[in-house]
């Protein structure tokens, strides 16, 4: 699943290919409109199909932005500013082309659910293997309330605080830390493969709960998850699975990765174990990690 550095590696190329240039038509996937007609609320979500092929043509993207997991497409009709959220879930993935044949893997161009025509002759195409992502056409955040309740960037200087508040409180206070440091409201875009690294370069058990955690060891696990999720986006992002950026192309971050999906501890040799924690694998050195 794309983790805050993979949606970031993605914003960074979508925005200046997309920039500027104005939708003139939307085509979906008989597959989502299938499942739309039978209530489920595939990819396209919070409005119905004819909706979304219709308002979104003579949109122009002014900027695109990232926040959380989330791609935000600034988009301007007539002056009227609209918003075009789109989350990746499991596997999508944004194609910037001027065909769908220019797809080059052919599992995602197999799975194509969403094409923008631009005015130029250009497309943006949405491909969702799992069909598990988002695309939500908004007048503005606020009328997606989840949007809201994300934490701060944790980039930003109040993030840490933010936390350390959230964790003090016995809802969370009792939860193990790694489901917490999971929980978009109390960290933003940080998921399982960035959760498993910092816990382990800070010798942090993921099943301990947050309680049992003193604040200075808090504040010193989220310096180290920003750490990690900054190197990742430096490295391009993690390409395990089905992450691909805008170019199809992989990012070289799972080389560097010291604890996730591995079979043996890179610092005293021992198995790895792993349990379930908020439905996720978690991988751990028993050694290691208290
Ligand atoms: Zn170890």
């Amino acid at each position: 699943m794309p983790e805050l550095p993979e949606v970031e590696g993605v914003v960074r190329e979508l925005a200046p290919a997309s920039t500027g240039r104005t939708i003139v038509e939307v085509e979906v996937s008989s597959v989502i409109k299938q499942s739309k007609q039978l209530g489920k609320e595939a990819i396209v979500k919070g409005k119905t199909i004819d909706d979304f092929i219709n308002e979104l043509p003579a949109m122009t993207i002014k900027n695109v932005t990232r926040r959380s997991k989330y791609i935000y497409f600034h988009l301007e009709k007539e002056g009227q500013p609209r918003l075009l959220v789109s989350h990746l879930g499991m596997t999508g993935a944004w194609f910037v082309v001027n065909s769908p044949e220019e797809v080059k893997e052919k599992r995602f161009r197999d799975h194509i659910h969403v094409v923008l025509k631009m005015q130029d002759g250009g497309l943006l195409i949405y491909s969702d293997i799992r069909r598990f992502g988002e695309l939500r056409l908004l007048n503005k955040e606020d009328d997606y309330i989840p949007l809201l309740k994300m934490a701060p960037e944790p980039f930003e200087q109040i993030a840490i605080d933010h936390f350390i508040e959230m964790t003090k409180l016995p809802k969370y206070g009792r939860k193990p830390i790694k489901e917490v440091i999971m929980d978009g409201q109390i960290i933003s875009g940080c998921g399982n493969i960035y959760a498993t690294e910092a816990l382990f370069r800070m010798n942090i058990h993921p099943a301990r709960t947050a309680e049992r955690i003193s604040e200075k060891r808090k504040r010193a696990l989220f310096q180290e998850i920003v750490t990690v999720l900054q190197e990742s986006i430096e490295a391009g992002g993690s390409s395990i699975s089905d992450y691909r950026n805008i170019n199809g192309e992989a990012g070289t971050m799972q080389t560097r990765l010291q604890m996730y999906g591995k079979k043996q501890c890179n610092t005293c040799g021992r198995e790895t174990k792993s349990m379930q924690i908020a439905g996720r694998t978690s991988v751990y050195c028993p050694k290691c990690q208290r």
